[in-house]
C-alpha cells in the first residue's frame, strides 16, 4: 500500500512539474500578415496556381499545423481588416470603416493588452492605419503602402529609406529584433506585416523573369458577362480590361525622354516605383521588361487578347512577389529553429483579405464574393497544434485577437466580437456554436466604385444586401461556387432567403450595428 501511495505521489509531482513548466513558459506569437495574398496563390490550398507557383515554406506551416478552409474577413479592404485583426471587433466598433479613418490605438488591442500582460511586442512592415502604432515596444513600419524597392520606414525616431527589396528588408528587421533587440526574459508577440503581394506588383530582381516561360491557367470566368448579378457587380471598377497599364503592368519606358508613354498616372508611377530604383535595379527591370513591352506594343492587342495579356503579365508579377514572401517565411522559420524558439512559438500566416485573380474579370477585392472575402489562415505551433489538420468551420478575422490572447493565457475582453480558435487546434469545437458570419463593406464612393453592402455567410449560402441600391443577391455556394448566378428571385430558394434575412437581422443585433433609419 505504501508503495502504491509513493508511486501516486511521484506521479502527481511529475504532473505538477510539467504543468508548472508549461505555465512558466508562455507562448510566443508571430503573426505574418501579408497584404492581398489570395488563397488561390498558396499551394497548400490546392487551388489554381498550386502547380505552377508552389509555396513550399508556407505549405510546411500548414502541413505541420492547421489550415482553415473557410476563413473570412469582416470587411475586405486593407485598413479595416487590420483594425479587426488588432481589436477582435467589426469595423463599426473599432472605427475603421474605410481607408480614410485614423486608427485609435488606445482602444484595447492585442498589442496594448499583451504589453500590459508582460509581453514584449513589436510590429515591423506594413501598418497602414495612419496613426502611429500604440502598444508596441518596437515599431518600424512602412509609410502608407510602402514600395517594393528601397522603401521608406517610419520609427519613433523618424523616417529612414532602407535599400533593398521590401520583403527581404522586413524579414531582416524581424530577425534582427528577435535576435538582438527584444528583452529575452519576456515572451513576445511580433507582427510581420508584408507589403507583398499588394499592387503595384514588382518581383525581386531574382524573380523578375521567373514565370516568363509559364502560361498561367485562367479562371473559367475571366470573361464574366455579369448577367447573373446586379448593379454593384456590373459597376465595380476593377475589371482587368480597365486596369491602368503602366502602374499595374510595369509597362513603362524612359527611352526618348518620355516619362511613361503607356501609363495613365505616370507621375505617381515615376516617383514611387521606377524613380527610386538604383542603377543596378533599373538595369535589371529594363532588361526584364523592355523587350516584352516592345513586343506588346507591336502586337497591338485588343479586346479579349488584351485582357489575356494583362492577366498573364500582372499575375506573373504577383506570383513573383509571393515567391519572395515564401522564401522569407522559410528564412524566418529557419531562424526560429536555430534560436530554439520554434517549439514554443505560435506562427500564424494570414492575409488582410483575399483577392480576385481574374475571377469575374476582376482584380482587387472588396466585394463580398468568395475570392475577396475568403482569406488564407494557417497556424503552426508544435507544442500547441496537432499537425496536418484541415478545418472547415466558419471563422473570421475578428477571431484572431481572442485566439492570440487565449494562447497567451490572458483574459479575452467581453466586448471583443470574435472567439478563440484554440479549441479547433486539436480537432475540437468552438465554444459558442456558430452558424453564420457577418460582413460589411463601407468604402463608397471611391475609385473602385463598389456600392456599400452587408451580408451573411452560412455553411452553404450567402446573402448580400446592397442597401443604398435596394438590391439583394443570394448564392448557393454548393451549386454555384463561383457565384455566377444570384438566386434571390428564384422561388425555389424563397425559404432559404427568408432564413438568411432573419439571420442577418439577428447578426446586426448581436454585433451591435447602429439601428437603421
Ligand atoms: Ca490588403
Amino acid at each position: 500500500m505504501k508503495k502504491v501511495k509513493a508511486i501516486l505521489l511521484l506521479c502527481v509531482s511529475i504532473i505538477s512539474i510539467i504543468a508548472f513548466g508549461q505555465q512558466s513558459q508562455q507562448k510566443n506569437i508571430i503573426v505574418i500578415l501579408s497584404d492581398d495574398h489570395a488563397y488561390q496563390a498558396i499551394s497548400a490550398y490546392n487551388d489554381r496556381f498550386a502547380e505552377v507557383a508552389p509555396t513550399p515554406n508556407i505549405d510546411k506551416l500548414a502541413n505541420n499545423g492547421i489550415r482553415f478552409d473557410r476563413s473570412y474577413v469582416a470587411n475586405s479592404i486593407c485598413a479595416p481588416s487590420r483594425a479587426s485583426i488588432l481589436t477582435g471587433t467589426h469595423s463599426h466598433i473599432n472605427g475603421i470603416l474605410t481607408l480614410d479613418e485614423a486608427f485609435n490605438g488606445k482602444q484595447p488591442t492585442i498589442a496594448n493588452i499583451l504589453q500590459k500582460a508582460g509581453y514584449e511586442t513589436s510590429i515591423i512592415g506594413k501598418w497602414h492605419l495612419e496613426s502611429n502604432p500604440v502598444g508596441f515596444n518596437y515599431w518600424d513600419v512602412l509609410m502608407d503602402q510602402g514600395d517594393y524597392y528601397n522603401s521608406d520606414f517610419k520609427t519613433p525616431n523618424g523616417v529612414v529609406r532602407n535599400a533593398g527589396y521590401v520583403t527581404d528588408v522586413i524579414t531582416n528587421k524581424a530577425i534582427n529584433w528577435l535576435e538582438n533587440d527584444r528583452n529575452k526574459d519576456k515572451p513576445f508577440m511580433m507582427i510581420v506585416g508584408n507589403k507583398a503581394p499588394h499592387s503595384n506588383w514588382i518581383p525581386p530582381m531574382k524573380y523578375l523573369t521567373y514565370f516568363d516561360n509559364v502560361q498561367l491557367p485562367e479562371p473559367d470566368n475571366l470573361f464574366d458577362d455579369f448577367s447573373g448579378r446586379g448593379t454593384a457587380a456590373k459597376e465595380a471598377n476593377m475589371r482587368m480590361e480597365s486596369m491602368q497599364m503602366g502602374w499595374y503592368c510595369q509597362l513603362w519606358t524612359e527611352r526618348k525622354g518620355e516619362r511613361d508613354i503607356y501609363n495613365d498616372y505616370g507621375d505617381r508611377l515615376w516617383e514611387r516605383a521606377y524613380g527610386r530604383l538604383n542603377n543596378e535595379q533599373k538595369a535589371a527591370i529594363d532588361q526584364a521588361y523592355n523587350k516584352k513591352n516592345e513586343a506588346f506594343v507591336k502586337a497591338n492587342l485588343k479586346g479579349k487578347d488584351l485582357v489575356r495579356w494583362k492577366y498573364q503579365r500582372t499575375m506573373k508579377n504577383y506570383l513573383g512577389c509571393i515567391k519572395s514572401v515564401d522564401d522569407n517565411v522559410g528564412r524566418l522559420m529557419d531562424y526560429l529553429k536555430k534560436a530554439k524558439l520554434e517549439e514554443n512559438t505560435l506562427v500564424i500566416y494570414v492575409s488582410d483579405q483575399g483577392m480576385f485573380m481574374g475571377e469575374h474579370s476582376y482584380f482587387d477585392k472588396r466585394l463580398m464574393y468568395e475570392e475577396a472575402v475568403r482569406t488564407p489562415l494557417i497556424a503552426y505551433c508544435p507544442s500547441l497544434i496537432s499537425p496536418n489538420q484541415i478545418n472547415n468551420d466558419l471563422v473570421q478575422n475578428i477571431d484572431y485577437a481572442p485566439t492570440i490572447l487565449d494562447v497567451a493565457g490572458v483574459d479575452i475582453p467581453a466586448h471583443m466580437q470574435g472567439q478563440s480558435l484554440t479549441p479547433l487546434f486539436n480537432g475540437g469545437k468552438l465554444k459558442q456554436d456558430r452558424k453564420s458570419l457577418y460582413y460589411h463593406y463601407y468604402d463608397y464612393p471611391s475609385g473602385r466604385n463598389i456600392h456599400k453592402h452587408e451580408g451573411v455567410i452560412t455553411d452553404r449560402y450567402k446573402l448580400i444586401r446592397y442597401y443604398e441600391l435596394d438590391e439583394w443577391e443570394f448564392f448557393d455556394l454548393k451549386k454555384d461556387p463561383t457565384e455566377m448566378k444570384s438566386e434571390y428571385d428564384n422561388p425555389k430558394y424563397a425559404k432559404q432567403v427568408a432564413t438568411l434575412k432573419e439571420e442577418l437581422k439577428q447578426l446586426r443585433i448581436k454585433y451591435k450595428l447602429p439601428s437603421e433609419k
